[in-house]
């Protein structure tokens, strides 16, 4: 396909090329408006001012473990991430699409960014909201070093939450947002720290005894569930999120939901329902659901990039540090 990029298109960086980062690169690959010119994974990063190949990048890394072996363009390093951005700083905006273990990592990765003298908009798909917690404490350093960072900007957190922002303005007063998500994968090594991070929430498991996991003991335990994962009341930064929105206080927001990681139909609707009483009076409930035939993946990596080309808008107006995905509306990437 031919693509009429934009005169100066946003130039993107992929931090982790798994499930997420193949699938945004997949994303990007037809767009104008942005060029995927980075990506790095956790033995090498590639670096092509012009733009990464997809083909040769997604090959590459499902045939040697690395995008570091593209010729012409990779590095290997075990020190992908400072590396990239300290040797190749031309990049506008990164989507972290790396695991967050342990559950400091992804704050550990921001500061990265901040000492490196590096500016630029950063966007995540967090899930845990003692991992959002922990990005707060970076606002003011995010700030004076000149990143827009965007926090939550997956499906949900993300998507669902940014939904349960804009329907609540119905109401006088919201009593409940339940966020139900279904997700169907064909299979888990598709999306292995995805799934190490719900087996974190399953009863018995923590963060860290499921990052200590083997594959074979993760597989194991999903011979044990049928490749089932039921979850809920789960540590999500939706509830955060909508309380630093000003929406409602986070014991009212819950989330839980299945996930099937032997077959890419989605167990169940994924849905938000935020309940909520009108200036009248009336207890009503809106819903929105999403359609089933979209992935996981497209409702991650499309939100992620419509949250990075609005912190780029922001980042341009100098207006820097932390946001999430409930302030700030997406824009849409063409
Ligand atoms: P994955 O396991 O498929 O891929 C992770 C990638 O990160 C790999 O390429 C790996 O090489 C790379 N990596 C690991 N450590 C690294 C390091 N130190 N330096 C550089 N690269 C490193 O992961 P995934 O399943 O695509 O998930 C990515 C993240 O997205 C997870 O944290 C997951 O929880 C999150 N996620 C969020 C949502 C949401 O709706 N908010 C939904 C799904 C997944």
């Amino acid at each position: 396909m031919i693509i009429d990029k934009a005169a100066n298109p946003i130039k993107v960086g992929v931090m982790g090329f798994g499930g997420l980062g193949q699938a945004a690169a997949r994303i990007l690959d037809p767009k104008g408006e942005m060029t995927l010119v980075a990506a790095a994974d956790q033995k090498g990063y590639a670096y092509n001012p012009t733009g990464l190949n997809l083909n040769t990048a997604i090959s590459t890394y499902n045939n040697r473990y690395s995008v570091g072996y593209l010729d012409e363009w990779g590095t290997l390093s075990n020190n992908s991430i400072e590396d990239l951005i300290t040797h190749n700083r031309a990049v506008d905006g990164y989507f972290l699409a790396l695991p967050n273990l342990p559950n400091t990592f992804m704050a550990d990765v921001a500061r990265k960014f901040i000492n490196s003298g590096w500016q630029g908009v950063l966007v995540d798909a967090l899930k845990r909201t003692s991992a959002v917690e922990q990005l707060l404490e970076l606002q003011s350093d995010l700030q004076q070093a000149g990143i827009t960072y965007l926090t939550g900007c997956g499906a949900t957190p993300g998507l669902l939450t940014a939904a349960a922002a804009v329907a609540a303005q119905s109401y006088a007063e919201i009593h409940s947002v339940k966020i139900t998500f279904g997700v169907g994968i064909a299979n888990w090594e598709a999306y292995r720290a995805t799934i190490r991070e719900d087996i974190a929430h399953m009863p018995e498991y923590d963060v860290e005894t499921a990052r200590a996991m083997s594959d074979r003991e993760v597989a194991q335990l999903l011979d044990k569930t049928d490749g089932i994962i039921s979850l809920e009341n789960m540590e999500h930064a939706d509830d955060i999120m909508l309380e630093l929105a000003g929406i409602c206080d986070r014991s009212r927001v819950t989330v839980g939901g299945v996930v099937d990681t032997r077959n890419p139909k989605k167990p169940l609707s994924t849905n938000v329902k935020v309940t909520g009483r009108t200036f009248e009076g009336k207890i009503s409930t809106h819903t929105f659901s999403l359609g089933d035939e979209t992935s996981m993946a497209a409702n991650v990596c499309g939100p992620a990039f419509g949250y990075l080309k609005a912190g780029i808008a922001l980042n341009r107006r100098g207006i820097t540090g932390l946001f999430t995905a409930a302030e700030i509306m997406p824009q849409f990437v063409r």
